[in-house]
């Protein structure tokens, strides 16, 4: 499996399996089973799916070592303060059955994150976290984050795919050598992007399905990838995605059919972010 590095000298594999929506423990089990099958050892799941405990159970079960394995979990917006964030920690760490995270993300930029930054960068100073990031940052969140941080953010999880490519966001990570991980890099089901003639001609010059060459095309623009599937034929062909490389002028076509369309989740919504923030 292709790693890449991070800012902190940590490497992490560049394709992981999602977990968002899998709301079913056998559905999960085995999910996380096929995917370890197929050489997946990359798993990305949050507290607000409530489904830590059946990952922590899957990984378990599994004859996998634990440094051979790669977890990441985020912190959802209801804990907002320094010891409400070190007690979710925590509480992952027990459902994920594990004495360490690879990756902890604050999930959105809801407020106070600055706070919530100071109490992931000592869990990371402790060792109980190797390298520690954030999701659904802008560049206005990170600026903001930086003005307090003294760890650097490793990884920004960002909603990004063929037709919300996130050029500029992207040019900014780089510019910081935050890693820019996707979520939803398939348009989760949501969008017609499978349809989208000019990656079905793509696709078919490669004998390859649409979704591999979605997937191929992050991998080559050094993002990390995490889709989400249920299904063993999906999670197998999802990772069948190293033999092939895509042109210059395919990524170029491929760059050209961004209809910057966010499909959910805005993290400029105030709405959004203040209602997540319930304790209830
Ligand atoms: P995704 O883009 O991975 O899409 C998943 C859907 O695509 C599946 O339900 C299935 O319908 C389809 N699919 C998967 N493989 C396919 C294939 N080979 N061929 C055809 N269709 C296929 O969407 P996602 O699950 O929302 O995102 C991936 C992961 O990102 C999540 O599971 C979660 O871990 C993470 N995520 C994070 C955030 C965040 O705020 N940080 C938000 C959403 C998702």
């Amino acid at each position: 499996m292709e790693q890449l590095k991070l800012n902190n000298g940590q490497t992490i594999p560049q394709l992981g399996l999602g977990v968002f929506k899998v709301q079913d423990a056998d559905d999960l089990k085995r999910s996380v089973a096929a995917a370890l099958k197929e050489g997946y050892r990359h798993f990305d799941t949050a507290a607000i799916y409530h489904n830590e405990a059946w990952l922590g159970e899957a990984l378990a079960e599994s004859d996998v070592k634990r440094e051979d394995l790669y977890i990441t979990s985020k912190v959802w917006n209801s804990n907002r303060t320094y010891d409400e964030t070190i007690a979710a920690f925590h509480e992952s760490l027990k459902k994920l059955q594990t004495d360490y995270l690879d990756l902890y993300l604050i999930h959105w930029p809801s407020d106070g994150y600055n706070e919530k930054w100071r109490a992931m960068e000592d869990l990371y100073n402790d060792g109980l976290i190797k390298s520690i990031g954030v999701s659904n940052f802008e560049k206005p969140h990170l600026e903001k984050l930086l003005t307090t941080a003294k760890v650097k953010p490793a990884v920004d999880q960002i909603e990004t795919h063929p037709y919300f490519q996130q050029k500029e966001l992207n040019k900014y990570l780089r510019s910081l050598d935050i890693a820019h991980e996707a979520w939803g890099p398939l348009g989760q089901g949501k969008s017609n992007v499978l349809d989208d003639p000019t990656l079905v001609k793509i696709a078919e010059a490669h004998n390859k399905s649409v979704a591999q060459v979605i997937l191929r095309w992050h991998l080559q623009r050094e993002i990390i990838v995490i889709p989400k599937s249920v299904h063993a034929e999906r999670i197998a062909q999802n990772i069948n995605v190293f033999d092939f490389t895509l042109t210059d002028e395919e990524m170029s076509l491929i760059a050209a059919i961004d209809k910057n369309q966010r499909g959910s989740g805005d993290p400029n919504d105030e709405e959004f972010l203040k209602n997540s923030m319930s304790r209830d």
